[in-house]
């Protein structure tokens, strides 16, 4: 399996990218992204094999369909190791059902957030690109974060020989537990810091970075070169495919699910990463119905599914679902790319950077619009949400999972047979203001009060991870203006 970019419109040979490549390189020298060149076919044998696998094995199965200069022995000691018991506990990604939908619960990992699914992986495949392309430089990974990803890219990097991680985030665009989970990350290899801005400007900024040649260069003299881990990055988004074709075997495996019925997904979605995976699923063969794309107030993707605008040009809020606070989702480009090839996707690109939008024909266009619904969620509705599933099926959610129980309920009116699964992308504890207000449980001082109050009311465990977090030092205070992100990452790679 080879890949090219999204944005290049006749790929030749020296184009065509191995997967050990495109992990290395993170984004596409034009600026696009890569995608394989086939999806490939699964049929109701392979997802009768996978039923009887570990969560690992299932990884291994579906990454080898993708991952094909890795050997199968590389890929199952990798996810043996990303997926341990010690890692995520007795079962990585749950089925947990509440009322009569399906909760995909992803954040039993160490950060508490889906996006360990991912990045507990992707460093050992990483690693294994360096050894199999034979590139000699170590790899600088920069991350621009909305909260979720800093951590577990922190997490999954730090002290991974041969690999450096420089964080940044927005400063007021992250919820104080997310902060101090990064500020106080352990490793001799790691660097964090704020910018003012939000989380467009910090991945804009990134994106800068990877594309400025000086600093490419002077890297390079220090003997380093760029690497991704957000969702640009197909390392980041080919392990997110697996947990949509573990949810069927585990929903056939309870009879949740009949073999070849159509599973209907809504997913909570910021830069459409997630989403995608199982989208791509679907293009595979896994019988997946409806993706609802659920998003916050900050909804250019709903009005995208609904109206065919994409138009980024409208007030950013910040909202208690801060990961999904986004307006430009990086990885759309992939679905567009995808459907319709890459002369489509690079005059919506082009047109995206130069006025701000892109407009697309929904009869015209309607692969893309026939699968995808997009629905969104104010601040109040999300509140109410995760009252309202405490209260009727005593199950606790974060604010992200409410928004997306939200939209999976609202689409659920339109009539819709399927059976509904719902992705939880966050502990509860990870956002413990905005729990507690919903909760009704009164404000006290700091986040730690919080958890406590939401213990009593709701007996749901507190993860060490996150309780653990107020006997930590902090480590990294740098607030800076987006413009001066680059001297950062030069000065980080100094003192290396
Ligand atoms: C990152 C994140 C999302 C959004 O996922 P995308 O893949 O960026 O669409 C949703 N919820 C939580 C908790 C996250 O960390």
């Amino acid at each position: 399996m080879k890949y090219y970019s999204t944005r290049n419109e006749n790929p030749s040979a020296n184009d065509l990218k191995s997967s050990a490549e495109v992990i290395i390189e993170g984004m596409a020298p034009d600026g696009g992204l890569y995608i394989p060149e086939s999806i490939p076919q699964i049929d109701s044998e392979f997802i009768e094999k996978l039923k009887s696998m570990s969560y690992p094995e299932r990884a291994a199965e579906v990454l080898s369909l993708f991952l094909t200069d890795f050997t199968k022995a590389e890929l199952i000691n990798a996810c043996n190791a990303a997926y341990s018991s010690e890692k995520f506990g007795s079962s990585p990604a749950p089925v947990v059902n509440a009322g009569d939908n399906g909760f995909l619960e992803l954040w039993h990992g160490p950060t508490k957030a889906f996006k360990d699914m991912a990045l507990q992986l992707m460093p050992r495949l990483l690693s294994l690109s360096l050894e199999k392309t034979g590139v000699k430089n170590d790899a600088l990974i920069l991350v621009a974060t909305s909260g979720d990803t800093g951590k577990a890219a922190l997490e999954g990097y730090s002290d991974v020989p041969r690999t450096s991680i420089a964080v940044f985030y927005p400063v007021d665009g992250v919820s104080e537990m997310q902060k101090l989970q990064m500020a106080t990350q352990k490793g001799d290899n790691v660097y964090v810091c704020s910018i003012k801005g939000n989380f467009d400007d910090a991945q804009s900024g990134v994106k800068k970075i990877f594309a400025d040649s000086a600093i490419i260069s002077a890297l390079s003299d220090k003997g380093l070169f760029l690497s991704s881990a957000n969702s640009i990055n197909w390392g980041r988004l080919a392990p997110q495919i697996v947990y949509y074709f573990s949810a069927y075997c585990d929903m056939l495996n309870s009879g949740d699910l009949k073999i070849g019925e159509q599973l209907d997904v809504t997913v909570p979605t910021g830069n459409f990463g997630n989403i995608l995976a199982a989208y791509i699923a679907g293009r595979m063969g896994l019988p997946i119905g409806a993706l609802v794309c659920a998003t916050n107030k900050n909804k250019v993707l709903a009005d995208y599914f609904t109206t065919g605008k994409y138009d980024r040009r409208r007030e950013f809020f910040t909202t208690v679902s801060p990961s999904m606070d986004i307006l430009i989702s990086s990885n759309l480009e992939r679905l567009l790319s995808m459907e319709y090839g890459a002369a489509f996707c690079s005059g919506n690109m082009k047109s995206l950077s130069e006025n701000g939008f892109f407009e697309n024909d929904i009869k015209e266009n309607s692969n893309i619009f026939k699968n995808f619904v997009g629905i969104s969620c104010t601040e109040d509705q999300t509140k109410a949400t995760i009252a309202n599933y405490f209260e009727k099926h005593g199950y606790l959610i974060d604010p992200h999972t409410a928004v997306a129980a939200f939209c999976a309920d609202e689409y659920k009116k339109s009539g819709s047979k399927n059976k509904m699964l719902i992705v939880s992308t966050a502990s509860p504890y990870k956002f413990p203001r905005a729990v507690a207000d919903s909760l009704g449980i009164e404000r006290t001082s700091d986040d730690f009060g919080c958890l406590e109050k939401i213990y009593e009311k709701t007996l749901v465990k507190i993860p060490e991870a996150i309780s653990g977090l107020k006997a930590e030092n902090i480590r990294f205070r740098d607030v800076v203006p987006p413009e001066k992100m680059a001297d950062k990452v030069l000065s980080f790679a100094d003192e290396r």
